[in-house]
């Protein structure tokens, strides 16, 4: 075992996950606290900072064996720099968070988007464990990805790259207006939201299915009644499941990943949503393209984020 330890650091809205990993992308320990939200931009980067001195000082390692601090968190960035100009769900704004961090710790800091950093976690020890190449999708309110190459992120020329749930693919007839701005973009209509409106849309029309019973329609719900065997429910997770196919299909022949990697909230309706997915893929990728290519759940959960900061000072 090296002496070297790496610490991961998964900044949400309300928690802050933070932990530390052998060069393996193992997860030996795991603090979480809260993130400070309320109490500003200056409070969330000293809890940051507080958690992993804590986690370091909870464990039998010495704090000179920490390589670095990764920092995994939404928003958008320069990642280079670790400089976050705008984060959706936290009071960040034009902050350094890099240089701040490096000065309070005295270590060396990454920070990459949530999306991306989950995905080099499932690449580092997870579903995609020894595989080099590697694409994953997350999928829950939105569709967040993830691009690993030679085992590294990749993040394009401004840190669009991998963002999958914004590829432009569904027809325009049927397209509708994205969060982003455009139209008929993936997340529109395999992410949790796009599947809920899909299921709202057909009861409003008043299509016969048991989904018109229940009041606050959730993804699970449209699941459960599409496994029950409900047309309308199968028809919106079929759709969702099309468009998926179709964006690895895409992928496959830009990328060639040998795995893709699927987690988030959706992913827990397991192989009856994998099965159809992996049907899609299939039919639209050519063979040579999909020979030996594999569309797996991801398997580290909730640690993915967490694991996948450590991941960005060994691997990036
Ligand atoms: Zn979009």
């Amino acid at each position: 075992m090296s002496d070297h330890i790496y610490i991961g650091a998964d900044i949400g809205g309300t928690a802050i996950k933070v932990g530390i990993c052998d060069e393996n992308g193992t997860l030996l320990h795991s603090y979480e606290g809260p993130t400070g939200t309320e109490d500003g931009q200056d409070a969330i980067l000293e809890n940051i900072a507080a958690y992993v001195r804590k986690i370091v000082e909870d464990s039998p390692f010495a704090w000179e064996q920490v390589a670095g601090v990764g920092i995994g968190i939404a928003g958008f960035m320069d990642i280079p720099t670790g400089f976050m100009k705008t984060s959706p769900n936290l009071p960040l704004r034009n902050v350094p968070i890099k240089q701040i961090l490096e000065e309070k710790l005295g270590k060396l800091v990454k920070i990459n988007n949530d999306a991306n950093v989950a995905a080099l976690g499932e690449a580092w020890s997870g579903a995609g464990a020894g595989i080099p190449n590697v694409v994953c999708y997350t999928l829950g309110t939105g569709v967040g990805g993830g691009i690993i190459i030679h085992g590294k992120i990749y993040e394009g020329f401004n840190g669009m790259g991998g963002e999958l749930g914004h590829m432009s693919i569904v027809p325009d007839l049927e397209a509708i207006q994205c969060g982003c701005g455009k139209m008929g973009c993936l997340e529109t209509v395999s992410s949790a939201t796009g599947i809920v409106r899909m299921a709202k849309d057909a009861v409003e029309r008043g299509d016969r299915t048991s989904l018109s019973h229940i009041d606050n329609i959730t993804a699970k719900d449209v699941f459960d009644a599409a496994k029950a065997g409900d047309e309308v429910a199968n028809r919106i997770i079929s759709r969702a499941a099309f468009y998926l196919g179709k964006s690895m299909a895409a992928i496959a022949v830009v990328v060639n990943p040998q795995r893709f990697i699927i987690g988030g909230g959706l992913s827990k309706a397991g192989e009856f949503l994998f099965e159809q997915i992996r049907e899609v893929f299939r039919k639209f990728t050519p063979e040579t393209a999909q020979e030996g290519v594999e569309i797996l759940p991801a398997i580290l959960g909730n640690d993915a984020g967490v694991v996948g900061a450590a991941g960005l000072i060994t691997r990036s």
